[in-house]
């Protein structure tokens, strides 16, 4: 905010003793310290407000590359994930998870690689069926994996969704864990399929396996915008079915993506299809409206640098699609937001004990003790006398589709599953003594 003189052409303002040129140390200071604001929103330049900062050029600089080569650095691990072979490999347990799924003719076969990540890794699926339910013909499985240091990570997003709480993040032990990211994946894509948003169908969840319809046709996944090479018609419808997207999601679902961008959606039929929803938080999550901006951020980015008119700015599709007004630009705009989350988090905190009440958590919370205590019997709670209680939609939805689970008897079967947890030496066992005709229908790799 401080004024700054005036320069003429050859970089000089005012006259006598009072000269002042373009290079003032104080000005170019300044005029630094308000450029790093500009910077990418995942760029922490701290909260300026109220401080006279200066910048010399040599600090800026160092500044202006490491935020470049950040940017960069995140994008070639977004493209790493697709071309890496090293991680195809998959744990003995997993296999003979994939084998049983084949053997019961849930799934018909098991064959080729789509992606392999650090967190997670996609194979190609023909459909069987499931107690008579019919799969999608062409699945996706989504494996889930991870280590210790990706835990750290992902915690930010578990932590503060309040359907997944900290503390049984912390408790459980890693392989449990790792089954949180299905569960939060299908809880995001049932309530995004309710809604209308094109995305994959949740066709089973089997502890960190999860089996969803494929988008694509023939084994051939369909591209992401990144690779999608689209003219500039459908750039342009590309882009307002984002924000329809991600207006709906705000608006209806009450779900942040957290990791929207050119490599999380597809274009197939004419449309936008979004994946990849494991790190998506509910509108109460502490940080819902810093990641909605950084969202905002690499959506308004992709389609600007791809060519598309009448692209919002990030601060104004943000404004746009919360009905909120924030002012500012940049960085300024991004700490805005990030004290709108504090305040709102703070209240949230006030109404926690009520939050405690909402039968969503109560069912959520019981059926993960459940699980951890591996109780197996259902207590005779009356569902639909709690749910009356409550009028969120969202909410009801889930529970319902918990509640149906417990009435297909799935949480016994996966607490049956759970006490087994075998041993490695069993599964070896398993694995060596599996029928070799349904070993030829997994082709992975
Ligand atoms: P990650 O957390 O590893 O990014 P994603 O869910 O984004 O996991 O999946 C990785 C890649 O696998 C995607 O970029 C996409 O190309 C492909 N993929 C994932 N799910 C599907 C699906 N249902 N249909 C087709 N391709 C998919
Ligand atoms: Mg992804």
């Amino acid at each position: 905010d401080s004024p700054s003189p005036k320069f003429n052409k050859s970089g000089v303002s005012g006259k006598g003793k009072n000269i002042t040129t373009k290079h003032d140390a104080v000005i170019c200071g300044r005029r630094n310290a308000s450029k790093i604001m500009d910077f990418g929103p995942e760029f922490h330049s701290g909260d300026g407000e109220g401080i006279d900062m200066k910048l010399s050029n040599k600090v800026y600089n160092r500044l202006k590359m490491h935020s470049l080569s950040e940017t960069k650095r995140s994008q070639r691990l977004h493209e790493k994930k697709e071309f890496s072979t090293s991680e195809h490999v998959l744990d003995p347990r997993t296999k003979l998870l994939l084998y049983k799924m084949v053997n019961n003719e849930t799934l018909e076969s098991v064959g080729g690689s789509i992606s392999s990540g650090k967190e997670s890794v996609i194979y190609h699926a023909y459909g069987g069926s499931k107690e008579g339910v019919l799969l999608s013909h062409e699945c996706a499985i989504k494996i889930y994996k991870t280590t210790l240091n990706e835990f750290k990570n992902r915690g930010a997003y578990v932590d503060g969704d309040h359907r997944f709480s900290r503390d049984e993040f912390k408790k459980n032990n890693p392989r449990k864990v790792i089954r949180i990211w299905g569960e939060k994946e299908t809880a995001n894509l049932n309530r995004m399929k309710k809604f209308g948003i094109p995305c994959p169908a949740v066709q089973v969840l089997n502890k960190h396996v999860l089996v969803m319809s494929f988008i694509g046709k023939d084994q051939i996944p369909a591209p992401k915008l990144k690779n999608a090479h689209l003219s500039v018609e459908d750039l342009e419808d590309a882009y307002e079915q984002v924000v329809k997207i991600m207006d709906t999601m705000q608006n209806k679902c009450a779900l942040v993506h957290g990791d929207l961008s050119e490599y999380n959606l597809l274009w197939f039929e004419d449309k936008v299809w979004v994946i990849d929803v494991s790190q998506s938080v509910e509108l109460t999550h502490p940080k819902a409206m810093e990641f909605l901006f950084r969202d905002c951020y690499n959506v308004c980015k992709f389609f600007k640098k791809a060519g598309v008119h009448n692209v919002k700015e990030p601060e104004q599709l943000f404004n746009q699609i919360t009905g909120l007004n924030i002012k500012g630009k940049g960085a300024e705009f991004a700490a805005q937001v990030q004290r709108y989350d504090k305040e709102r988090s703070a209240e949230l905190l006030a109404h926690q004990i009520t939050m405690k009440e909402y039968a969503f958590d109560y069912y959520f919370e019981k059926s993960q003790q459940d699980r951890l205590l591996e109780e197996q019997e259902e207590e005779g709670e009356d569902l639909g006398e709690v749910l009356e209680e409550r009028n969120d939609p969202f909410e009801y939805f889930y529970e319902k589709s918990l509640q149906d689970k417990a009435d297909r008897g799935e949480e016994a079967e996966n607490s049956s599953e759970n006490e087994e947890d075998d041993d490695d030496e069993v599964i070896e066992e398993e694995l060596k003594n599996a029928d070799e005709r349904t070993m030829d229908r997994i082709k992975l790799g």
